[in-house]
């Protein structure tokens, strides 16, 4: 029991099929995704016992802190994704962010193929992620490596594509376009729009 948990997912293991197995699904969520649940809530109690022997240590520190960014970003974009994702999902956004998408990111269509190019295009492992930037008041698209490079401190994340192997490779291989291509099909824009509701709204 740390600060962290896994949450359940919002449908069964089988739920994204075929676009996504269910063998995957488990795999990706009871393995992958609960590893840096327990990452995170680890590292955080290795910096507790270190401040509190007053045992911080630049050395010490350095690798910790990273260690903890990697698992909680991973925490936080993992319980993002299982929610962005539904069998009923597809097509495109409406209203609000439909015009904020139509306003920051020239519409739908080059949206789609940005962030379609971001997730593809991640060297090694990371994500594609539609964010809001509260500072310039826009929505942005970040490309993501691992779980917490490359990204602007204090943007939102509303909706997350996982380019990670362990998201697709045991069902489609080398090619991590075509497992983008069927991601967009399973878009649940009903929870992206409060997401961008919410954050937007500050
Ligand atoms: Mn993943």
């Amino acid at each position: 029991m740390g600060t962290y948990s896994l949450p359940d997912l919002p449908y069964d293991y089988s739920a994204l099929a075929p676009a996504i197995t269910p063998e995957i699904l488990e795999l990706h969520h009871s393995k992958h995704h609960a590893a840096y649940v327990k990452g995170a809530n680890d590292t955080l109690e290795q910096i507790a016992e270190a401040r509190d022997k007053d045992a911080v240590t630049p050395t010490g520190l350095v690798g910790l802190e990273k260690t903890f960014a990697f698992n909680l970003s991973g925490h936080v974009l993992h319980s993002i994704f299982w929610q962005n994702l539904s069998a009923d999902g597809g097509d495109r956004p409406e209203g609000a962010l439909a015009d904020a998408v139509d306003e920051h990111l020239g519409g739908f269509e080059a949206f789609k193929k940005q962030l379609t190019v971001a997730t593809s295009s991640v060297q090694g492992s990371g994500w594609g992620v539609l964010a809001w930037e509260p500072l310039g008041g826009r929505l942005i698209v970040e490309q993501v490596y691992d779980h917490h490079g490359n990204v602007g401190q204090g943007a939102t994340p509303l909706l997350v594509f996982d380019a990670w192997e362990h998201a697709y490779y045991l069902q489609y291989k080398n090619v991590r376009p075509d497992y983008v291509s069927r991601l967009w099909d399973l878009v649940n824009w009903t929870d992206v729009s409060a997401r961008f509701a919410a954050a937007s709204a500050g």
